[in-house]
């Protein structure tokens, strides 16, 4: 059985799920083909009040749905809970805005008239991770279907009760069959559904190896995709920065979802000057944190989505140390049952170790010491990624100048990278290409149409 929920907290099994049938698939398909032509003749309204309804009811299920959550990949309740609120404001924002980003776009060409329509294309395939099994739905779901598309989503296999939860959702806000549809499918499935004549694009939210098989799929066949990838930001500390803010903001930034954010600070650079205050101050924090089961609300970390996670990352701690990387904390799994890790971190990185090129996707932070910012600078850049990042100082003019040479789709000053309904979400380089959210995450799967009068 490959799509099962497994505690990560214990280790054991919960429930299993039968993989869909080719055929079964097939038919799922053709639903959402059907319900496209009916759902691109509805009015931005008529589109609106059924996302309200989605969106309302996720607020009333939040304490369901968030222990669900933590059931399967083990983030902390709380944080579970400020995702069923966060995807629920997205789900509004683009009922709210939808109908004003979409509206048309008069042209003032040197002869006749001329329009931008914004029109739908179809049924669209979304392959989303486990890491916020809600958020990442809802930012990818809710602009299609106000622009007009139809979903079919394969969710990650370590989170089922997740996705069959969403689709009820859609179910009881009496959405029309087959606008919204959760495919219980391997990663190999999805990919190869991409050929699909009726599937017109298709957006994935995960690694590096998975985008890559989707997009030569998308290639082949000609369709649109928008892939949202890997990450390895930066978080650099100048000499100016307010230490304490930044202290606290670092272990937001590593530790939020234990450690499991695309978006996560994962690589922490110091300025010569503040350097052993910084580390000092982050080292304390993040030894004092009490790791355990993430239902109990006294827990600040819990465990990895999954065991083969922490196996994972703990042969990247291993690797990097056997290649001369030092453990300033942690630096195992911790000593319990479950996918846990101890909170880590490693100094003395050179390009020559693992974790100064690979994503750590848990609780290690990776420390570096840097003489000035061009250094900054250009350690933030000698990465493949190019997700986000961030710059800690109190002169606002030099953290935008920083900002500005820094090759990633997105850089916060004074806070991690972060994400919220009305900012646009993405990476260049391997981090991926597209954009989510805001206005810009509407417009990725339209057809702007033009209508030219003479
Ligand atoms: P993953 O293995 O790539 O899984 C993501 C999704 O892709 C799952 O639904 C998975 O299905 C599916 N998949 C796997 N292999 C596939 C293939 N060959 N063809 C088509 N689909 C395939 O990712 P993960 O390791 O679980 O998630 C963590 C990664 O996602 C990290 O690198 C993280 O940085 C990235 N991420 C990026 C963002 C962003 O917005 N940039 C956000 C969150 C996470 P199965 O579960 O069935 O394998």
């Amino acid at each position: 059985m490959s799509i099962q929920t497994v505690n990560p907290n214990t280790n054991k099994i919960v429930k299993s799920f039968e993989e869909m049938t080719e055929k079964a698939v097939d038919a799922k398909v053709a639903k959402a083909h059907l319900a496209y032509i009916n759902w691109k003749e509805t009015s931005y309204q008529q589109r609106a009040d059924l996302l309200h309804k989605v969106a309302k009811l996720m607020r009333i299920k939040k304490s369901e749905l968030a222990k669900t959550i933590t059931l399967e990949m083990g983030k902390l309740l709380s944080e579970a809970e400020g995702e069923i609120d966060l995807s629920a404001d997205i789900i509004d924002y683009y009922a709210d805005n939808a109908e004003g980003f979409l509206a048309d776009k008069v042209l003032d060409p040197e002869h006749g008239e001329a329009i931008i329509r914004n029109s739908p294309i179809g049924v669209l395939l979304g392959v989303m991770p486990w890491n916020f099994p809600y958020y990442q739905v809802a930012r990818f779901a809710a602009p299609n279907i106000m622009v007009g598309n139809t979903i079919l989503l394969k969710h990650a296999s370590i989170v089922p009760q997740c996705a069959a939860a969403i689709e009820k959702l859609f179910e009881e806000a009496k959405a029309p069959e087959g606008l919204y549809t959760n495919l219980f499918i391997t990663g190999k499935h999805a990919s190869a559904l991409v050929s699909d004549k009726r599937i017109k694009g298709v957006s994935l939210t995960g690694s590096e190896e998975a985008g890559a098989s989707i997009a030569m799929e998308a290639g082949k066949h000609l369709k649109k995709v928008v892939l949202e990838l890997g990450g390895n930001d930066v978080f650099i500390i100048l000499e100016d920065a307010d230490m304490e803010k930044t202290v606290e903001w670092a272990v937001v930034g590593r530790m939020n979802n234990n450690g499991q954010c695309c978006i996560a600070s994962k690589r922490f650079i110091a300025v010569e000057a503040i350097a052993d205050e910084f580390i000092q101050k982050f080292k304390d924090k993040l030894s004092k944190m009490k790791v355990g089961d993430p239902m109990d609300p006294a827990t600040d970390l819990g465990p990895l989505s999954s065991e083969a996670a922490a196996v994972h990352l703990a042969d990247q701690v291993k690797r990097s140390v056997d290649e001369g990387a030092k453990v300033l904390l942690g630096g195992k799994r911790a000593d319990r049952e479950g996918a846990f890790m101890e909170p880590t971190i490693l100094t003395d990185l050179k390009p020559s170790i693992a974790a100064y090129h690979e994503e750590l996707f848990g609780p290690v932070a990776s420390f570096y010491v840097v003489k000035d910012d061009q250094a900054a600078i250009d350690l933030a850049n000698d990465s493949n990624y190019g997700l986000g990042g961030s710059v800690f100082t109190q002169d606002i003019q030099r953290g935008r100048r920083i900002a500005d040479q820094i090759d990633t789709g997105m850089v916060f000053i004074n806070h991690p990278t972060w994400t919220q309904a009305d900012l646009p979400f993405g990476g260049t380089k391997h981090s991926g290409f597209g954009r989510e959210l805001s206005e810009l995450g509407i417009q990725e799967f339209v057809n702007k149409k033009l209508i030219r009068v003479s």
